[in-house]
């Protein structure tokens, strides 16, 4: 049996997930696949060349399933995959509701999909060591062919907003995986949650504006951005997205700090490139990849430009594909 897990960019709401606000992700075309065949004992194989370690994100995925008394039997799973590893894709969350689809299914088990994305969730918490959202693992079993899906991230209600036609998803990958990169996450999470005790609220979603509090100014005018995104979305305003998407990477830059020379030369680059709606950095931060919402009629030069701009930058022109499943053979 074969199952499909795809990888996800946010269009916007960046390091809003964890603190119960609004985010705007894309399921794209880069995908993991699982494999599985029963076995004499659990195998785990992968034709990524992933650093040691990796068998982390199955095994942790394995522990939820368990917990929720899944039966699963033994298997030996194949992973494959399209997506590049740690350039901000969320190749790890692929990895995981891949491999949570194939021993859900070995087990003839069903699980609605948002347990399945938050005992995902869970297993990167507890056994990879981030303190991650829910929005990767959300997307990869949620995502829809042409859609963004804008999810509350405290009620956990999402629906489908549709990506007008003639814009294409252009990802440009830095290359750079700064070594801090999971610690400061972790330690961001740990500041938003301090931030909100301080004020007195249950998250920063809640927080007041103030300068003072650079952390949950970005929280809180950045829930505004999704929003206000979702309405430019609708009415097919190119010129609100793009100063949308730039306002959210300078809040990222200057309130959040979860940026890089890199991310801000690639965002700067790309205002030089033909057909640029707007371009941010994506995902977590500190290295990655950047998004560029492009006109498709010049997505292709739009590409090379920003290559011939920026050496070494690996760049994916892709769209908006559907969730999780079955993978027919
Ligand atoms: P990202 O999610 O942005 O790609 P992460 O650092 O969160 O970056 O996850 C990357 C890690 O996930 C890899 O180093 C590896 O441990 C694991 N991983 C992801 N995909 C695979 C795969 N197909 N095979 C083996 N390990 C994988
Ligand atoms: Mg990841």
């Amino acid at each position: 049996m074969k199952f499909r897990a795809p990888g996800r960019v946010n269009l916007i709401g960046e390091h809003t997930d964890y603190n119960d606000g609004f985010v705007l992700p894309v399921a794209i075309e880069m995908q993991t696949i699982a494999t599985a065949t029963p076995a004499p004992a659990m195998q785990f194989t992968s034709t990524s060349n992933p650093p040691a370690g990796w068998e982390a994100y199955v095994l942790g995925v394995e522990k939820q399933l368990r917990r929720r008394a899944v039966p699963i039997p033994n298997l030996a799973i194949e992973f494959s995959s399209t997506l590049p590893l740690g350039a901000g894709l969320s190749s790890s969350a692929a990895f995981e509701v891949s491999a949570a689809l194939a021993f859900i299914a070995a087990a003839g088990f069903e699980l609605p999909a948002m347990e399945v994305a938050k005992l995902c969730q869970q297993a990167e918490i507890e056994t990879v060591g981030l303190g991650c959202g829910i929005m990767d693992q959300f997307i990869s079993l949620h995502g829809r062919a042409d859609h963004a899906i804008l999810l509350d991230c405290r009620s956990l209600a999402w629906r489908p907003v549709p990506i007008p036609e003639g814009i294409t998803l252009v990802i440009a990958d830095t290359g750079v995986k700064h070594a801090l990169a999971s610690s400061e996450y972790n330690t961001r999470r740990k500041e938003c949650e301090e931030a909100a005790a301080a004020l007195g609220v249950k998250s920063l979603r809640d927080a007041i504006q103030d300068g003072g509090y650079k952390r949950a100014r970005h929280i809180v005018s950045e829930n505004a951005r999704v929003l206000a995104f979702v309405e430019a979305l609708a009415a097919n305003d190119r010129k609100g997205l793009g100063e949308l998407m730039a306002a959210s990477h300078e809040s990222l830059r200057v309130d959040y700090e979860v940026s890089c020379p890199e991310l801000d030369a690639m965002v700067a680059a790309a205002q030089q490139c033909p057909g640029l709606i707007g371009a941010r950095m994506t995902g977590g931060g500190f290295g990655g990849s950047t998004i560029n919402l492009v006109e498709t009629g010049e997505a292709s030069a739009f590409a090379a430009k920003l290559a011939q701009l920026y050496p070494g930058a690996t760049i994916h022109i892709t769209r908006a594909a559907s969730g999780a499943g079955r993978q027919n053979p």
